[in-house]
């Protein structure tokens, strides 16, 4: 049976951004693949980061909100994502992070790998872990979900999509129960968490959106839908996203998770080359390019 091959991408939400671009490229040196619009709301941006290419399980995508209020993680939200740092960097990556002057908001060893926390201009969470398998500084290692009643989202993660358990922490109030999903390379890992005494989250700036799951092709997706409707979970019908097709639903949890299609990726729509150095638009915005420009704030990308 099919598994899910790891992380597509994580979606955030953001305040200004040009502070965001400043820190994602300038700060942690991911490359902007994509300078587009909120398909929903084309005023706004939607920038996605990654690797050279935006491979599948480097993508990190924001909707920045110049005026959006400050959120905070909680209970039936994705709380925080993790870069993997090949072993060999790690400590020059966070010895050059502490001469900028960048504050980490946590250190310590998890599941046996060291790990920093930096605070991006947000005040969002940016994990990095120490992985002998990571081969630059650009996949995921893991996303952490946290949730009220973690066996109901590890059900599924097991029985539907085919992650596998691999143990459980204890860091002070937060427990921690570690998923992986076998074969897949960038973005394996899922920690799901239970924290004492939580209180209610909120979406607003410097909160995670939504994340999205890998699939190879829409043939697959549609058998990923198929599956989760024998399941119970109901998704959306099939969304053009441009850069890949994405259904979505709700875990039981409540955390958005949406499963991506790897085709047709960023090269679609604008050389390989020269990816997120122009702003592209769906051919639907295409005719308002004009005035979606005079809304849109500049910003510089340093190349
Ligand atoms: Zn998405």
């Amino acid at each position: 049976m099919t598994k899910i091959s790891g992380i597509h991408h994580v979606t955030a939400i953001s305040g200004a951004a040009q502070a965001n671009v400043d820190f994602f490229t300038g700060v942690l040196g991911q490359k902007l693949v994509k300078k587009t619009v909120n398909f929903d709301d084309p005023g706004t941006y939607h920038l996605y980061y990654g690797d050279a290419a935006g491979s599948p399980g480097t993508i990190l995508t924001f909707f920045p909100f110049a005026d959006a209020g400050p959120g905070r993680a909680g209970p039936g939200m994705a709380s925080a994502y993790a870069y993997a740092i090949p072993a060999g960097d790690f400590d020059q990556i966070t010895d050059d992070l502490a001469a900028r002057g960048l504050a980490t908001a946590g250190t310590g060893l998890r599941f046996g790998e060291r790990f920093i926390t930096l605070r991006d201009p947000d005040g969002a969470p940016v994990e990095l872990i120490e992985s002998t398998a990571a081969q630059d500084t650009h996949g995921f290692h893991s996303v952490t979900l946290w949730e009220r009643d973690p066996e109901r989202t590890v059900k599924l993660l097991t029985e539907v999509f085919g992650y596998e358990k691999a143990g459980t922490e204890q860091e002070g109030a937060t427990e921690r129960q570690r998923l992986i999903a076998p074969g897949a390379e960038r973005g394996r890992i899922l920690d799901v968490i239970r924290v004492a005494g939580a209180q209610p989250g909120r979406q607003g700036a410097g909160t995670i959106h939504h994340i999205a799951f890998r699939t190879k092709d829409d043939a697959e997706q549609k058998e990923w839908m198929e599956r989760l409707a024998h399941a119970g979970h109901r998704t959306t019908p099939v969304t053009d996203r441009q850069y890949f097709n994405a259904i979505y639903f709700r875990e039981p949890g409540g955390v958005l998770f949406e499963i991506a299609t790897d085709p047709p990726g960023f090269a679609i729509d604008e050389p390989a080359h020269s990816l997120g150095q122009a702003l592209k638009l769906p051919p639907r915005y295409e005719p308002m390019r004009d005035r979606i420009e005079r809304v849109l704030p500049p910003l510089r990308v340093r190349s």
